[in-house]
């Protein structure tokens, strides 16, 4: 059943990512890492449909979501960027993606993080947080979403890795790609879950990497 719903909030994440949230009907319910589709209400936008994945917690209020703007493409996401407060988005009902199976190992490739934020938010709210890690791999430091909020979720077990410039802040471990040599400095065990989301090109060899360090990894493709 689609809901159409209004925004209460905008936030600017970072550049071009967006903190959007919204109203909750009645009873919606939904895990940890689940996305919906979803569509913008507006005159030749209702059957644009795209994923994205919550961000709010079930327990909340409100529902939200951590939107990346891509203003390169002419869609959805062109379009996200230019709502305001009491613009309406139209949401399906909630279904799975990627699903926390024990402490582990979370590589993101930039807004290939967004899945990973309610499972970490929940964990870290119910004091289970720790045994997990989360490697984030940005462009540049300005690309990095929530880094506050993952530092203060997982202290020294937030690794940021950056690929197009010299990295200059505390929490930056590498100035370079994601490399086997690198997860194996940084991972003990490769017999714990891990789970990747990025752009195909990072999962590809991140995947590739894990697998040959002896790890059986699971991956949400984010983009193509
Ligand atoms: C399960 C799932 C959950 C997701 N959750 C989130 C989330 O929570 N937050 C979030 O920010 N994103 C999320 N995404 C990604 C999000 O769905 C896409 O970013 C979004 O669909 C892009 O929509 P668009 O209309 O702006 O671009 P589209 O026009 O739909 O473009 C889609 C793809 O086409 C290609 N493309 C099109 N035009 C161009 C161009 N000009 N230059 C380069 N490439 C181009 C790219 O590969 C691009 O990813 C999720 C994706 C999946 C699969």
């Amino acid at each position: 059943m689609a809901h159409t719903l209004k925004i209460t909030d905008i936030e600017e994440v970072t550049h071009d990512v967006r903190k959007i949230t919204f109203e909750k009907p009645e009873g919606f319910e939904f895990e940890p890492g689940q996305a919906t589709e979803v569509a913008i209400d507006k005159e030749g936008w209702r059957d644009e449909k795209r994923p994205f994945t919550f961000t709010s917690l079930n327990d909340e209020d409100h529902l939200q979501f951590v939107i990346k703007v891509y203003p390169d493409h002419d869609g959805v996401t062109e379009q996200i960027g230019k709502l305001k407060v009491g613009d309406s988005l139209i949401i399906d009902e909630p279904w799975g993606t990627i699903q926390y199976k024990g402490e582990g190992v979370f590589l993101a490739g930039g807004a290939g993080v967004t899945p990973f934020i309610a499972i970490l938010r929940d964990l870290y709210k119910k004091g289970k947080i720790s045994g997990n890690k989360l490697i984030f791999s940005n462009k540049t430091e300005k690309d990095i979403i929530l880094k506050d909020e993952f530092e203060t979720m997982l202290g020294d077990q937030f690794v940021n890795v950056i690929t197009d410039e010299k990295p200059k802040g505390d929490h930056i471990f590498l100035d370079g790609f994601i490399d086997k040599d690198f997860l194996a400095s940084q991972i003990d065990d490769f017999d714990q879950p891990f789970y990747v989301c990025g752009p195909m090109p990072f999962n590809e060899s991140v995947m590739g990497y894990l697998k040959e360090l002896g790890a059986d990894p699971e991956a949400l493709v984010f983009e193509e």
